[in-house]
């Protein structure tokens, strides 16, 4: 009889059925190169907390990926199982980093990218040999098998992703990435990716680099071929991707990233404040310069590509008057849609280390603290204002720039500036979405979580 493996990404029971996160998340690209991977005589079930519901079913072995925040999720889930004698294993950024906390929890723990150990993991776990740790070799990505989307819930709005590279060699202050995938920038054949996006069976997919232009001409030169391979081979799907900030200084990138069907960007822009981008080492969007992100913007636009914000609130040269700088810059710069995260030390980070060592964590009950570590909750004494402060101040942010008015507002510039449809009705379900699941969190966090008790 075939056995049985179940893979599951742990979720927030907050955000559960939040409209903006199946508009937002991707079927997350781990897991189904681990499905990929594993031999034909199991069967794989793929459960996304983050967008359906978990029910308990049989299995012979479990593998949990999680971040940090989901970590004590991952605990919990692994503990249900292993109470009816059913092995857990678990990976991903937050294993790699606690592996000890982590194998308290779990029978094995996977440190570092599991691809290179999965397949003698298995044959261990058929025999009844586990072992406590395996640790992950960061592979080279030639010959990648395909990654088993198929296994993902249809409920995500992008239902695929597509990976062209990992690693990144820039290294800002509070990033896991470079811990993690390493410094250098490893690629996949350009042909190779080609191949993958033409065998998807959707319209629409997110490529799911950290970021899919790394640094330097050669990186810009196989981004162009990439894009134009696509038009070339007449794909016509739509993507979306994070990019650095300075994709849009290569007008020739840009045509062939419009051409290939690209609908919205990710750009990190972190800060409207260049102290704070200072202390974060965030060097290129200093090179760029906050006085031209409107251009960055522009640029984007001119190109009919939509551009979603990220920024991070709270550093150590964010003062109070930070919220309404922020405010009037989306407002003024057109940008389609933003994201505001509340600055967060993830273990692994340089941030995380230096915090601690000034004593201004707040949140040390490790692991059920984790859970607060998800971008949404003040988790250390910021520097010019209360954690509450800084709480209320992102909240207000989306209030200001999420309402129905502001973002019917909003998306009416997009419209104009990109004269995109497809991205004007994006700009608008993701603005209300975000504004709409901060409100539900936000009241979480202050009125339910305190009283709740968890349980699969
Ligand atoms: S935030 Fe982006 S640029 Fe900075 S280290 Fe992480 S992946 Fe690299």
């Amino acid at each position: 009889m075939a056995k049985k493996l179940l893979l599951v990404n742990p979720g927030d029971e907050a955000k559960l059925n939040a409209i903006s996160v199946r508009l937002f998340t991707f079927p997350p690209p781990s897991l189904a190169y681990l499905a990929a991977l594993t031999p034909s005589d199991w069967d794989i079930k793929i459960v996304d907390e983050n967008i359906e519901p978990m029910t308990f079913e049989d299995a012979d072995l479990v593998g949990i990926t999680a971040m940090t925040w989901n970590a004590p999720r991952a605990y919990e889930i692994s503990e249900q199982y292993r109470q009816k004698g059913i092995k857990t294993v678990m990976g991903g950024i937050h294993a790699s980093m606690m592996r000890d906390e982590a194998i308290q929890f779990v029978d094995s723990v996977v440190i570092g990218e599991a691809e290179s150990v999965w397949q003698c993991l298995l044959h261990d776990c058929e025999r009844n040999e586990l072992e406590r740790f395996y640790r992950g070799e960061r592979i080279p990505l030639e010959n990648l098998v395909i990654p088993r989307n198929d296994l993902y819930s249809d409920r995500y709005r992008l239902k695929a992703s597509v990976q062209t590279a990992r690693g990144c060699p820039i290294g800002c202050e509070f990033c896991s990435v470079t811990t993690f995938h390493g410094r250098t920038y490893r690629q996949r054949p350009v042909e190779e990716v080609l191949d993958e996006i033409e065998a998807l069976n959707c319209g629409e997919f997110f490529f799911s680099d950290d970021n899919i232009l790394s640094y330097g001409k050669k990186a810009e030169e196989r981004a162009i071929q990439l894009f134009r391979g696509m038009v070339e081979r007449g794909l016509k799907k739509r993507w979306a991707s994070q990019v650095g900030i300075d994709f849009a200084s290569n007008p020739e990138l840009l045509r062939w990233a419009q051409k290939s069907g690209c609908l919205i960007v990710h750009i990190g822009f972190e800060s409207v404040i260049e102290e704070t981008l200072e202390g974060m080492h965030k060097v290129r969007n200093l090179k760029v310069g906050v006085r031209n992100y409107k251009e960055v913007i522009k640029r984007m636009h001119d190109h009919g590509i939509g551009v979603h914000g990220a920024f991070i609130l709270g550093s150590d040269g964010d003062r109070k008057d930070v919220f309404q700088r922020t405010i009037e810059f989306i407002l003024d710069s057109k940008i389609d849609t933003a994201s505001f995260t509340i600055l967060t030390p993830l273990p692994g980070t340089i941030l995380y280390d230096r915090l601690r060592a000034e004593g201004r964590l707040l949140r040390t009950n490790y692991p059920d603290d984790w859970r607060h570590y998800d971008f949404e909750e003040a988790v250390f004494n910021p520097r010019h204002m209360t954690p509450d402060e800084l709480e209320e101040g992102v909240y207000q942010v989306y209030q200001s720039v999420t309402s129905r008015a502001t973002s019917l507002r909003r998306a009416f510039n997009s419209l104009i500036q990109t004269r995109s449809l497809p991205l004007t009705a994006v700009a608008y379900s993701l603005n209300r979405g975000l504004g709409a699941l901060v409100t539900q969190k936000y009241q979480y966090v202050k009125h339910v979580l305190p009283h709740k008790v968890g349980g699969l």
